[in-house]
């Protein structure tokens, strides 16, 4: 007899864990850090930080010790290969521009003015079709050098394809292949032709998991066709990164796409498979946490949370599965960086786990 695995996101399980939580949200709020900023530049009002030559710079990068970004975007394009000189270096225009006001305790995208979002989803749906816009910013050699000045060591590029006329993890894959700096997940939609020998191509360009988006790629996470390809990355050894959870921004058909709910097949299906759930479950968070919690295949992606939040997920998830991302270039780094500092202060170890060692681990990297 076949039993359904459990799942946290149907039940009451949830539930269960808020009496803990509230305590150790609690003690984190008694002594709770400056969170809210005039700006980006403000951040170096943290002992991490400082202002250099103009630029937002990590004070003393040996202190903090390696740091790898498991979530880093560059420009995508749709409709023909990629027509971004991905190694221009040119004055970087981020979707949150370094001048806005910052608090690090909401969700990320609540610090977007309107005009931020409406210059935000232009360039990413009539300009993905384009060689302009800000896009043409959002370059490998404008991503080194902001890594350069946070002395982040490594950041994974993550694509997004659609089923046909999308060439972005080749573009990535081919970048990647340039740096030593940069590594690339592949990107193949479940509703592609030749699934298999598109991975097994990424793979041996260098793919080291597959960036699944429900919402970008219109497709459901729990779909047949995405359940197939789940087990065929497990087949190849590749991860699976999902963008985890609704964000509030996305249009309807998306946020339907990317309820937490849609995601506990994958994972209790194919335990044989490791899922990483991108800004751990966003604005469902608490549901992406119990599964971290349940299934021993899950890790936990910490880009645009808030810094609440990623306290209480440092507090409850397992430790050695998760992993710092910053959502470059909808965000500068020094913003999701500002968040897991402050919530690993006087946790050495913590830190270093979460800010390269797991992630080291699940990409085969070893510094020092
Ligand atoms: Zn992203």
């Amino acid at each position: 007899m076949i039993h359904n695995p459990p799942n946290p996101c149907a039940g009451t399980a949830v539930r269960a864990t808020l009496v803990p939580a509230q305590n150790v949200l609690r003690e984190a709020m008694t002594n709770a850090p400056k969170t809210s900023f005039a700006d980006h530049y403000a951040l170096s009002e943290l002992p991490y930080f400082e202002v250099r030559d103009g630029s937002l710079v990590l004070a003393d990068p040996d202190s903090v010790g390696p740091i790898i970004d498991m979530h880093t975007h560059l420009a995508l394009a749709y409709g023909r290969p990629m027509p971004i000189d991905l190694w221009r270096r040119c004055p970087c225009e981020l979707y949150l521009p370094l001048e806005r006001k910052l608090d690090l305790d909401v969700y990320a995208n609540l610090n977007y003015l309107e005009s931020d979002l409406k210059g935000l989803k232009r360039d990413l749906t009539l300009g993905s079709l384009t060689s302009g816009g800000m896009r043409a910013s959002h370059t490998a050699a404008n991503l080194i050098h902001h890594m350069k000045e946070l002395g982040i060591h490594a950041s994974v590029l993550l694509p997004i394809d659609m089923p046909a006329l999308s060439w972005n993890a080749e573009a990535y894959l081919g970048v990647a292949s340039r740096s030593n700096v940069l590594l690339s997940y592949g990107s193949v939609h479940p509703h592609a032709r030749h699934v298999e020998d598109k991975l097994d191509e990424q793979k041996k360009k260098g793919a080291k998991g597959i960036k699944f988006h429900p919402t970008a790629q219109v497709v459901k996470p729990d779909g047949a066709r995405s359940m197939e390809l789940y087990q065929l990355c497990a087949e190849r050894d590749l991860p699976v990164l999902f963008h985890c959870g609704p964000v509030g921004i996305e249009p309807p058909l998306g946020r339907y796409l990317s309820q937490l709910k849609h995601y506990w097949m994958p994972i209790a299906k194919t335990p044989e498979c490791t899922f990483i759930l991108g800004h751990s479950g966003a604005l469902q968070m608490e549901h992406a946490l119990e599964l971290a919690k349940t299934y021993p295949n899950v890790y936990l992606e910490l880009a645009s949370q808030s810094y609440s939040n990623i306290v209480r997920i440092l507090a409850e998830a397992p430790q050695d599965r998760i992993l710092f991302g910053t959502d470059w270039p909808f965000y500068h780094q020094s913003m999701g960086l500002a968040k897991v500092l402050l919530a690993t202060e006087g946790q050495p170890e913590l830190r270093k786990r979460v800010l390269y060692e797991n992630a080291g681990q699940l990409l085969g990297l070893e510094f020092e």
